[in-house]
């Protein structure tokens, strides 16, 4: 990465710790307009790659986009709708997962930094406990639909190293949760002709194949729903590794995409935590099946390096629960 991207993320994140530590109801307007700026910044980067994939021309990707917006929501992460058939379309994003992700991004990097053979190279400075108690206070308030700070914690004593990743990370969660809208929007305008969603459609069959306790019809309504889904997220990574990029920037590109599902994930386990109860099975794959998903495609085998931090990370993420 270059060094002014680097201090181009490094203002970024300080931004956003700002953000999220000094968070109000009071000051909830300014909050949105941040995240706004910051969700433009990056649609700015993928439209061409988007409009390329579904070959029209980026005049016209960009005219067909008619909002890029926020919602205040803690359920649904974002959407995408269109009520003339793809002439044209709005994305949304959710308000709660976008401070959210941050917070929990900062908290997880906090304890590792940049990895060489696969070790982390800085000795984490904050203790596992604390983590516990700070992680499970996010979740928590996440459920509640209040948008938290993490009171009484430092964030602005990072270390580079620290401040790198964090930077990274939080960018190219958001990125992939963008793009996975953008995924949305070229398998509705390419229809069937998307190879994602033939691919989604097979991991649906067979998932949705292994639940006992679902009956034919609701299978059968959430295979689709399922397909598009999983193509989203394909064609969402497929979108993020056409960014330019060094081998390194893309093995933390798809870290970044692990860590939106790694949270998720944890964010659901956490609601069995809270409510004593599973998320419904709806229109969403589990977090588990997408991360699944991704690292079959990914070819997980073929190339261990693309999944240490992730799997350093999901490793944490069990720890943290095992312990709340
Ligand atoms: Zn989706």
């Amino acid at each position: 990465m270059k060094d002014r991207d680097f201090e181009r993320f490094k203002k970024r994140i300080r931004e956003e710790i700002i953000r999220s530590s000094d968070f109000t109801i009071t000051n909830e307007k300014e909050a949105l307009a941040g995240i706004d700026k910051l969700i433009m910044e990056i649609a700015t980067e993928l439209i061409p790659i988007a409009a390329k994939k579904i070959k029209i021309k980026i005049d016209e990707f960009d005219k067909r986009l008619k909002k890029v917006g926020m919602i205040k929501n803690t359920e649904v992460n974002g959407f995408v709708r269109s009520s003339d058939n793809w002439e044209s379309f709005e994305i949304f994003f959710n308000f709660g997962l976008m401070l959210f992700l941050p917070a929990m991004i900062e908290l997880f990097t906090r304890r590792t930094g940049i990895m060489e053979n696969g070790h982390p190279i800085e000795i984490p400075d904050i203790h596992i406990d604390k983590t516990v108690r700070m992680a499970e206070k996010l979740m928590k308030a996440f459920w509640e639909k209040k948008v938290v700070t993490v009171a009484n914690t430092d964030f602005t004593d990072l270390t580079e190293s620290q401040y790198f990743l964090t930077a990274f990370f939080v960018r190219y969660s958001e990125a992939f949760i963008m793009a996975h809208e953008f995924g949305h929007v070229v398998v509705k305008i390419s229809s069937s002709k998307v190879e994602e969603l033939e691919f989604g459609r097979k991991i649906s069959e067979s998932i949705l194949g292994k639940i006992p306790e679902l009956d034919h019809k609701t299978k059968n309504q959430l295979m689709q729903k399922w397909a598009e889904e999983f193509a989203a997220d394909l064609v969402s990574l497929n979108l993020l590794s056409n960014l330019q990029g060094s081998f390194r920037d893309k093995v933390l590109i798809y870290t970044a995409v692990e860590f939106v599902f790694i949270i998720h994930g944890m964010l659901e386990k956490y609601h069995k935590i809270l409510y004593n109860r599973d998320i419904p099975i709806g229109t969403h794959p589990p977090s588990k099946f997408r991360l699944q998903t991704l690292r079959l495609v990914t070819g997980r085998s073929n190339s261990p390096e693309l999944y240490k931090f992730g799997e350093e990370y999901e490793a944490m993420a069990d720890d943290i629960l095992k312990k709340i």
